[in-house]
């Protein structure tokens, strides 16, 4: 508030002070003049920020149109002659009511003379489009006022809505976007619109072969360091699954669907206020994929393993990693034609490896794809010792630079998760003492009981994760080195006999922790097409005997 002063220099001020509708049925029930409470209050106000010269204008007369309002009704004639540079008033709803044509004058006249309006707790500049939105929001929203104005409201907010607007002080900015200031249309932010991907694609593909619901998703989060909307450490699953379900991230907006009944509790509209407009702006999730996670949460238990990609298992599933947007590769069969011998049309199978990146053009056959992987490990058999050795630490190195990443955070991390434990062992305390005060029953307790405990374990798993991570930082030895070359060769050795593909995606999910492809030249014909892997080699290879492990 006061760093806001700073930006403002004001020569002269006008305050304004006028009776809401409350302060005239104040003054019917007390016989108190409000007028003078209100004067003295904001002259008090505005001493303490420092604006000394000012003019008092007093409107004696009440009522909501400025036809009935002289007073005002001549500020604004000066206002327009650029005596003032700010307007100082208790609230914006006393400039008016809301008659919509009154609105639109006194904005076009503030905006003209660059008039800020200083407020009970804030400083407006209508030439700010933020702080417009918060003026027209405080006048239109103001709940008095709200019964009278809802259609009109809803229809500008309908227009606005159409053009794929957002509306600021109606609904909060959705965590990964922001607003574009010239557009005023939602854009990506890009740092955060990762996190929304991210929280997408691990509900609905899963990571490392694993399913990945709400808690455990919160979980995954606290455990990168990536905080909250709100900034806490931990993501509330509620949270998670809002977003899960908002369909803003895949480009649509949607307005004015829930109401407020009474503080915090809300209800839906009825249908015909509801606005819903599709393709309002940028999406940051595939719309494929947001169907996917939106069917997902209409049933999570029922879905797990219905519908699920993992449940087709390929070669390659849940290793191949799209170079160009870090996201994981599906295998997809598409059906093509040609003309055969005959000159007749037949439908052919291309099987390929998609990445789900809207535009991305990385995709590459499927075969090429295992073809490269095999031929890979192929390679590093055929190396010597030394050169093996060499290439070894180097993949294993990779890993561990992700682990150096969570390393640099786990000071931190290892004492948010004390905290938090220690917050629940309070808890835990809390619900003893309640019991034994009789306010909880015993199944109450109990039931609480297990839930704290819960948590506690989770968060101890978290820590225990993290404290690993600092084993696995180490160099491998030459044994490591050495079992690493049998495992591989044992692998390649069953990968060329393995008969299903469920086999093979094991044997390769047993060394790989991910191969990062990127396409270099399409083939064509019989040509392959030029590929580039990246491999990181899980920990465990340097393990003895890994497959009887
Ligand atoms: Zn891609």
């Amino acid at each position: 508030m006061y760093d806001k002063m700073n930006k403002y220099d004001f020569k002269k001020v006008a305050l304004y002070i006028r009776r809401s509708r409350a302060d005239e049925e104040r003054e019917k029930r007390t016989g108190e003049d409000t007028l003078v409470g209100q004067l003295m209050y904001m002259e008090k106000y505005l001493r303490n920020l420092g604006i000394t010269d000012y003019d008092v204008y007093k409107e004696v007369a009440s009522g909501a149109s400025i036809e009935n309002r002289k007073v005002f009704k001549g500020l604004l004639k000066l206002i327009d002659q650029g005596v003032y540079d700010a307007i100082a008033v208790k609230e914006t709803s006393r400039i008016t009511r809301g008659a919509y044509q009154d609105l639109a004058d006194i904005e076009r006249i503030f905006k003209k003379n660059r008039i800020k309006i200083i407020v009970d707790g804030d400083i407006l500049d209508l030439n700010d489009y933020q702080a417009a939105f918060t003026y027209d929001m405080q006048l239109f929203m103001s709940r008095a006022e709200l019964k009278q104005y809802t259609n009109r409201v809803t229809s500008a907010k309908k227009a606005f809505a159409m053009m794929g607007k957002w509306m600021p002080g109606g609904n909060a900015v959705p965590f990964g976007y922001q607003v574009d200031e010239k557009t005023r249309k939602l854009v990506p932010d890009k740092e955060k619109a990762e996190i929304i991907k991210f929280i997408y694609h691990t509900y609905v593909y899963g990571k490392d072969g694993k399913e990945f619901g709400y808690r455990a998703i919160s979980n995954e989060l606290f455990r990168l360091g990536i905080k909250s909307p709100r900034g806490s450490d931990r993501w509330d699953q509620s949270v998670i699954k809002n977003i899960l379900t908002n369909p803003v991230y895949k480009g649509d907006v949607r307005y004015n669907y829930t109401e407020e009944v009474e503080k915090g509790k809300k209800r839906l509209r009825p249908e015909e206020e509801r606005i819903y407009v599709p393709n309002a702006h940028e999406p940051i999730v595939d719309p494929e994929v947001w169907e996917k996670a939106f069917e997902k949460t209409k049933n999570p238990k029922r879905n797990m393993h219905k519908g699920n990609p993992f449940k087709e298992v390929s070669p390659l599933t849940g290793l191949i990693i799209c170079a160009n947007c870090e996201k994981h590769m599906f295998k997809s069969t598409q059906y093509k034609q040609k003309k055969d011998e005959n000159g007749e049309y037949v439908k052919f199978p291309v099987v390929q490896l998609r990445c789900r990146t809207l535009g991305c053009k990385n995709n590459v056959k499927y075969e090429a794809v295992e073809e490269a992987v095999v031929g890979y490990l192929k390679h590093l058999l055929a190396l010597d010792r030394e050169e093996f050795a060499y290439h070894i630490q180097n993949l294993v190195r990779v890993e561990n630079r992700l682990d150096e990443f969570h390393l640099q955070h786990k000071e931190a991390q290892l004492e948010r998760i004390n905290k938090e434990i220690e917050k629940w062992n309070k808890r835990l305390k809390a619900a003893k003492e309640m019991r034994e005060d009789g306010e909880y029953t015993r199944e109450e307790f109990l039931e609480r009981k297990k839930e704290i405990e819960e948590e506690i374990r989770e968060l101890r798993a978290i820590e225990r994760q993290l404290l690993q991570a600092e084993e696995t930082a180490a160099g491998l030895s030459a044994e490591d080195i050495d079992n690493a070359r049998e495992n591989i060769e044992v692998i390649y050795d069953y990968y060329l006999r393995a008969k299903s593909n469920e086999r093979k995606n094991e044997l390769l999910s047993a060394i790989f922790y991910e191969i990062v492809v990127k396409k270099i030249r399409s083939g064509y014909g019989t040509k392959p097409p030029e590929l580039e892997l990246r491999c990181k080699l899980k920990e465990v290879v340097r393990l003895k005997n890994l497959l009887q492990a």
